[in-house]
């Protein structure tokens, strides 16, 4: 599959940049990773030229450097990022037990020095070889204690640097379902938790309804009042869409001009009334904008789509029947709901 396919070339490329940054003495951070994940995937030719550059160059990664290279390339937080510090995190893992197993060796090689001495001191010792066997009894105790000691230290700050790291890996994952415009769930979201709906309703038979909402001429009303403009009212409409619903309802940017709103444990018929109230409240709105809100902009309208989950379905084939609906919406005339 696919999915293999990356997690191979993902692989490589983890083994061509941690070598790499260690020999440069950049630290393994998911922000240092993520540029040099994106250097050796070759995705970004402005980043490797300027890689290139200062390595050309002789220049130091400094944090600054370091730091400059991620605020200027690094801006989307892409998915792949986001895959990129789960490897890190792994690799981060992986050290920590590698870390405990040295732990475990250390001891292991104590006992059987230990075992060792107890043999020899029952052949009946001389004093010079008891002598011995205790001045390197004592500097074997030394050091398993001052392996322990340092095993410590490293435990800690591993643990350390994976709770900040699963910071950082929850604020990117954030970043990466949010659509920046309306601050709405975005489409990748929105598949995730449809995802999610479809095996409840499969495994434990809870239903769910989807709605799937579009702008009425909006290419008219951007070409009318400008992009700008367009990009507010798309900002308005996410609002509306967010206080028409109760919590637990999902609502999502899909694209465009184009909204979903997925409402779990909802029957058809209450989902359709749901969006009947949406669609009067977002025609009704007299939209304004400006100084005073002086210029008006006339009103705009919705039109909706609607479908409940049903037996067979999963997220395509229910996103489909929806979508059907909101087509059907158009064709008759716009500014209504379809189910
Ligand atoms: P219909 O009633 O059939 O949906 O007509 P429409 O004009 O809304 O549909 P169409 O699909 O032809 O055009 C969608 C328009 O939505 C095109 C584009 O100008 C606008 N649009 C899509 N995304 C954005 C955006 O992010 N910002 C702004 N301002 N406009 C957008
Ligand atoms: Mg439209
Ligand atoms: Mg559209």
């Amino acid at each position: 599959m696919n999915n293999n396919k990356n997690l191979e070339q993902t692989a490589d490329i983890l083994r061509l940049a941690v070598p790499q940054m260690a020999s440069l003495n950049i630290p393994v951070t998911p922000a240092n990773y993520a540029v040099w994940f994106e250097y050796f995937a070759e995705t970004n030719l402005n980043l490797k030229r300027a890689i290139d550059g200062l390595i050309a160059n002789e220049v130091v990664f400094t944090a600054e450097v370091n730091h400059g290279l991620y605020n200027r390339f690094i801006e989307e937080r892409s998915p792949e990022v986001i895959e990129n510090v789960q490897i890190e995190t792994q690799i981060l893992i992986n050290s920590l037990f590698n870390k405990i197993e040295q732990l475990s060796t250390g001891t292991e090689a104590f006992s059987t020095n230990l075992n060792k001495f107890g043999d020899e001191l029952q052949q009946d010792p001389t004093p010079e070889t008891l002598n011995n066997l205790i001045v390197s009894l004592a500097s074997e105790v030394e050091s398993v204690l001052a392996t322990n000691k340092e095993m410590k230290q490293s435990l800690d700050t591993l643990g350390s640097e994976l709770t900040s790291l699963k910071g950082e890996m929850e604020n990117l994952s954030k970043v990466a379902m949010t659509d920046e415009l309306t601050s709405l769930n975005n489409r990748r979201a929105y598949e995730m938790f449809a995802t999610d709906q479809v095996t409840l309703f499969n495994e434990q038979h809870v239903g769910c309804s989807l709605m799937v909402l579009d702008i009425d001429h909006f290419k008219q009303f951007n070409d009318t009042y400008g992009h700008l403009v367009g990009d507010k009212v798309l900002a308005y409409v996410a609002l509306a869409l967010k206080q028409a619903v109760k919590g637990e309802d999902f609502v999502a940017r899909y694209g465009g001009e184009e909204f979903v709103i997925l409402l779990p444990d909802t029957k058809l018929s209450d989902a359709v009334t749901v969006a009947e109230k949406i669609r009067q409240r977002i025609a009704q709105k007299q939209l304004t904008i400006g100084k005073e809100n002086k210029q008006q902009l006339g009103h705009i309208t919705i039109s909706i789509g609607v479908a409940a989950i049903q037996n067979g379905d999963d997220m395509d084939t229910l996103l489909a029947r929806a979508d059907e609906q909101l087509y059907n919406a158009k064709a008759s005339g716009r500014n209504c709901v379809k189910y």
